[in-house]
């Protein structure tokens, strides 16, 4: 780290290896002031516009939405949210065909513009400074701001870093051939992007912010040259005029003298890096609460009549365009979205801007010839000398044609930049960058897959786990009862006899009870039996014996009392 900063402080300017000097052909579309494009009679939004998942729809068909209204919501990680680029109607949620070489549909949000391009409530926020950090990268990630400079990677996830930056660069190289999008902002909105500059380095924590223009727009060289000068920490550095220079590892090692490791980020070294076009964007969001909704795209070509640069808002077929700078088609004319050098030729027009889109390229056939056919590799080692990632690229396309992937990624194909420096300069016309995408993009679909069946084998695996763990556990509890039950039995076995016993005590306690019983009566029977004829007086009689003697008495006292009474009338 020490060796970086005593580089960046000599202010020197370092070498890549490799890189072309393809004709810049930035002239005529950069001479011309931005200009504004009408709103399209229809504004198709792609779900995913930038590297990552796409956001869930918030709106329904027929909805009346305002501009800067938020269409989906990002849920999930790398998740940027869409917003209405102007007041509307959501005229349909479907398939539509998108803005890559295969011009296969994706699903995308249609919007019908009402004309009266109503914003929604706006809550600007001048004084960034009083939030803290989290807060801004929640407004950079709620406003969908994404890398302008190609990739589109959110930008709130790559400043989310928490690790120290020691520099931030921002990139205003803008190196390949046509495109001039930066420069034309760079020269129109110096105060906007440096505020935007200012912003990200409150976030990063950056000791120095340093801005890498190419030597050949020195009128974007003055305008921002003029608009830091407030600034002692940030510091411009003018490179030369070489491609890819603007590419991101290119440009730190032309910055700070020492090459980004293989398969190491840049925050490894204390860098982080954001295009021009991006550090305007946050301006946009946390300062004026604008979420991305437009950005400029350069018009160029020889078959445009008005070439220039434009305010485009996202969404805007590239028909709309076209017929706004004055499309003159030839026989087989290729439209190309981007640059010369990585762009790639659309298969058909009706198809959207997107947060990536810097360029449309309308070539003639004289400006421009079309590839010819592919030749036998002659290894010339042409490809070699101008690879900027110091690869070997013919390699790399024999491996590539032979589907060796583990091959190639000990190559390092992934360290490629896809810059096409080296189909440039083949002379077997090698669509080199079309096999290296193409083995890219199987082996990230084999890493998917093999990520997918581990996924499914672990899980298969805790269930196996989970199920034996629950057949351990049934047979330990039934070896436990099987256990206690045999303990009881053997238990019961024990007591028995003692039961038993005692159960035959009680029974013959019982015996004698009723026994003596039957003895009292007997003796109680025989005893009264005996002492009736003796003793009448101390005999209690029973109450029948007592009511008939006590009749019989009566009947004698009566019959003795008649008799005296009979004697008595004889006399
Ligand atoms: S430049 Fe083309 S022909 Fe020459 S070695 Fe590379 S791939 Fe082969
Ligand atoms: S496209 Fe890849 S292999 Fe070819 S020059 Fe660029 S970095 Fe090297």
């Amino acid at each position: 780290m020490q060796d970086i900063k005593q580089f960046v402080e000599s202010g020197q300017i370092a070498r890549f290896p490799g890189g072309i000097h393809p004709p810049e052909r930035k002239q005529p579309a950069s001479e011309q002031p931005l200009r504004r494009i009408p709103y399209a009679n229809e504004l198709i939004l792609p779900l995913r516009q930038h590297i990552g998942v796409s956001g869930q729809c918030t709106v329904r068909e027929g909805d009346h939405v305002l501009k800067g209204q938020p269409l989906t919501d990002a849920v999930l990680h790398q998740g940027l949210p869409l917003h209405a680029p102007t007041s509307g109607t959501v005229k349909a949620i479907e398939q539509r065909p998108m803005s890559h070489a295969s011009g296969l549909p994706e699903q995308a949000i249609v919007i019908s513009p009402d004309g009266h391009d109503q914003w929604r409530e706006r809550q600007p926020l001048p004084d960034y400074q009083q939030r803290d950090k989290a807060e801004l990268l929640d407004i950079i990630q709620a406003a969908g701001v994404a890398g302008l400079g190609g990739a589109g990677f959110p930008t709130s996830q790559k400043l989310a870093q928490q690790k120290p930056v020691s520099y931030l660069i921002i990139n205003g190289v803008e190196c390949e051939p046509y495109i001039c999008a930066d420069d034309r902002l760079m020269r129109e909105h110096a105060r906007d992007i440096v505020l935007g500059m200012r912003i990200l380095a409150y976030i990063t924590g950056a000791d120095k912010t340093l801005l890498a223009i190419e030597d050949n727009k020195p009128e974007a060289i003055a305008s921002m040259h003029q608009a830091i000068s407030e600034y002692s920490d940030i510091e411009l550095r003018v490179v030369p005029t070489k491609y890819p220079s603007g590419g991101e590892k290119q440009l730190i090692q032309l910055l700070t003298g020492h090459e980004v490791p293989s398969k190491q980020l840049p925050i490894e070294m204390g860098v982080i890096m954001q295009n021009v076009g991006t550090a305007f964007a946050v301006k946009e969001a946390v300062i004026d609460d604008k979420p991305l909704i437009e950005r400029v795209v350069t018009l160029t070509g020889e078959c445009i009549e008005h070439p220039g640069n434009v305010w485009a808002p996202l969404g805007t077929p590239v028909d709309a365009l076209l017929d706004f700078a004055g499309f003159k088609p030839e026989q087989q004319q290729r439209v190309i979205m981007g640059g010369p050098m990585m762009g790639f030729t659309l298969p058909i027009t009706a198809v959207p801007v997107i947060k990536t889109t810097n360029c449309i390229l309308v070539p003639s056939t004289e400006e421009l010839p079309p590839p010819g056919d592919e030749m036998a590799c002659i290894r010339c080692g042409a490809c070699a000398e101008v690879c900027p990632a110091s690869l070997q690229p013919q390699q790399l396309q024999w491996l590539a044609k032979a589907k060796d992937y583990p091959a190639l990624e000990d190559n390092n194909l992934f360290d490629c930049i896809e810059c096409g420096a080296c189909a440039f300069v083949c002379p077997s016309e090698i669509p080199l960058v079309h096999y290296y995408r193409q083995a890219k993009s199987q082996i990230r679909n084999q890493a998917r897959e093999q990520a997918k069946a581990e996924l499914a084998k672990q899980r298969f695996e805790a269930r196996q786990a989970r199920l034996e763990r629950e057949k351990e556990e049934r047979l330990e509890r039934h070896r436990k009862a099987a256990e206690a039950r045999k303990q009881m039995q053997q238990q019961k076995a024990q007591d028995a006899p003692e039961q038993e016993s005692n159960n035959d005590g009680k029974s013959s306690a019982v015996a004698a009870a009723i026994a003596r019983a039957k003895a009292k009566k007997a003796a109680q029977e025989g005893g009264s039996a005996g002492s009736e004829a003796s003793d009448e007086a101390t005999t209690q009689p029973r109450p029948a014996q007592d009511k008939s003697a006590a009749v019989a008495a009566a009947i004698a006292r009566a019959k003795k009392k008649k008799q005296a009474r009979d004697q008595e009338d004889k006399q």
